[in-house]
């Protein structure tokens, strides 16, 4: 619903009233005053959806621009009146802050209503998105055209490939790492003028959305977790669909066999038997997707160590559980399966399940916790943050270290003590490649609780110091410690941020794209 003139109670820094108005009218004859939004409602849409009501950074508007076109007009009035804009494709990137700027009265850039699929080419297996493109709609989109394709889902799959891409997002199939497989950029930069990278730089360039690479520079990367431009439109490649899907579940019942489950797998990754990205992950943090906390522990402070043991025993968990899945034919998915049981044989207790389904299956034919690896958007984990009780809500520090079992134990022995005091369960997963482990800690709360939500906050600032001491850097962060993880990145007094500035000042010299995010600050704010 549109109030205009301005009615929330928030202003970009430097405005009055007036002037605000006035550039209101201006977004709305550009846009529609139909989607040009002041409402409290459409406000709260784009907020941190982990905070308690009425905190965290607020916007001043929500424009929803519906082509290129109007993105360019929207970002050359944001120059004309100094205003600071945020980006957002779906803008759910919840645990990270949601919808919501880094500078207060920000006026958000909704990308919601772009939202066509724009090619998808069966043989060459890739599709071109506009930015409000969910994985749920193409994953629709190619099921309606009975393409034999299939695109890999975050663990949630209302948020847009293109958002999720650009802040290095992951899921769980072959092509889980989604920058790697984003290919070909639309951008409209932050004066206005319309860039296309690569083999789309070339006018008519066929190779556009199927070679990474143009000639010069490739921009792609600077387009991603950055603030030097808004991507319009995205190439990316799909997994052609494999005749036979089986997801996998690996248990070991004991804490100290981490470091040889963790080089058995780092084998199978570097080999190429195992090709999707699993997800090694502790037995509390698997628990307490399934039920609140004081079902087995009434107490304030973190789960004790026996209590521990009897939950994973009560749910059948192992303390350490690897998810993963393998994709082919059904022989060769066979011999991968008695290579893998083969590999793992040596590790005492150590029990793997597998199923076997088509890989065009149906998503009622597969149990929903099997849905994400084969490529099936669903929100089921959108519940299972309800650990704590009250209005489910998490913040998650995410570090990165080499793929290898002692590095895994040193981010732990480091964090989990961070956790525990500030009175949280140490919840951990890791994001496997052949070379790294992408770790997630989840700081899980009750978003009313204004306490938690300051003690979460201040122990994942707390974690960033101290991975960060020890050498370990965030892969991606929520938006109200991305100074703190930037800070950390300081090689040669800080050559990147210094890099990174440049960059900012010489693209958007009047600072209104995105002020703050990932810690680069424009020399001038609007
Ligand atoms: C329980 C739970 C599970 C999750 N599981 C996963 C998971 O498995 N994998 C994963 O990756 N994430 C996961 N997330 C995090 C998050 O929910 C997803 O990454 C989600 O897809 C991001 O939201 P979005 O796609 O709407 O991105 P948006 O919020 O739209 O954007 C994300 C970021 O990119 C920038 N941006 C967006 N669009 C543009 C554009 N067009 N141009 C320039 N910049 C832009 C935004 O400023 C923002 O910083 C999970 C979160 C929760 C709470």
């Amino acid at each position: 619903m549109t109030e205009l003139p301005h009615s929330a109670g928030i202003l970009p820094a430097g405005l009055t009233t007036a002037d605000f108005a006035r550039a209101l009218a201006d977004f709305a004859a550009a846009i529609g005053e139909e989607h040009t939004h002041t409402d409290a409602e459409t406000l709260a849409e784009y907020g941190d959806p982990y905070r308690p009501a009425g905190t965290g950074t607020r916007a001043s508007a929500v424009l929803l621009p519906g082509s290129v076109a109007e993105v360019q007009a929207v970002v050359r009035l944001a120059n004309r009146y100094r205003i600071p804009l945020w980006t957002v494709s779906q803008g759910r990137n919840f645990g990270y802050g949601g919808g919501s700027p880094r500078v207060p009265g920000s006026v958000i850039v909704s990308l919601r209503r772009m939202d066509r699929v724009l090619e998808v080419n069966e043989d060459l297996a890739y599709a071109v998105v506009e930015p409000g493109v969910s994985f749920e709609k193409l994953y629709e989109t190619l099921r309606a055209g009975n393409h034999r394709l299939t695109v890999s889902v975050p663990d949630i799959g209302w948020g847009s490939i293109i958002g999720n891409t650009l802040d290095h997002g992951y899921g769980f199939t072959w092509y889980g790492d989604h920058a790697e497989r984003a290919c070909g950029m639309e951008v409209v930069l932050p004066d206005g003028d319309l860039l296309r990278t690569g083999m789309g730089a070339l006018t008519g360039g066929h190779a556009w959305h199927v070679h990474r690479r143009g000639f010069g520079p490739a921009a792609e990367s600077l387009f991603m977790q950055s603030n030097f431009g808004i991507v319009t439109r995205m190439g990316v490649w799909l997994m052609p669909t494999p005749e036979c899907y089986a997801p996998c579940f690996l248990k070991v019942p004991a804490d100290s066999d981490l470091e040889r489950l963790v080089g058995i797998v780092r084998g199978l990754l570097l080999d190429r038997t195992i090709q999707n990205i699993p997800l090694l992950a502790d037995g509390l943090m698997l628990a307490s997707a399934v039920a609140r906390r004081d079902r087995w522990w009434p107490g304030p402070g973190p789960v004790p160590d026996d209590v521990i043991t009897r939950i994973l025993d009560e749910l059948g968990l192992g303390r350490w559980n690897v998810r993963f899945a393998l994709y082919g034919s059904e022989h060769i998915v066979d011999a991968q399966l008695s290579t893998i049981r083969e590999a793992v044989s040596g590790i005492p207790g150590a029990e793997l399940i597998a199923a076997e389904h088509s890989g065009d299956a149906a998503p009622a034919d597969i149990p929903v916790p099997d849905h994400v690896q084969a490529g099936i958007p669903n929100r089921e984990m959108l519940g299972a943050l309800n650990w704590r009780g009250g209005r489910a809500g998490n913040l998650n520090f995410s570090p990165v270290a080499p793929l290898s079992g002692t590095h895994i134990r040193r981010l732990i022995d480091l964090l989990r003590p961070v956790m525990h005091d500030a009175g949280f369960d140490c919840l951990s997963a890791v994001m496997l490649t052949p070379r790294s482990g992408i770790a997630i800690f989840g700081l899980v709360y009750d978003s009313d609780d204004h306490d938690q939500v300051e003690r979460a906050f201040a122990a994942c600032r707390e974690m960033v110091e101290t991975a960060g001491r020890h050498g370990y850097g965030e892969y991606r962060s929520h938006l109200d410690v991305m100074d703190h993880v930037s800070g950390r990145f300081d090689f040669n007094d800080h050559a990147q941020r210094r890099f990174n500035q440049k960059i900012k000042d010489a693209l958007d010299p009047h600072g209104i794209l995105s002020p703050g995010k990932q810690g680069i600050w424009p020399g001038r704010t609007p």
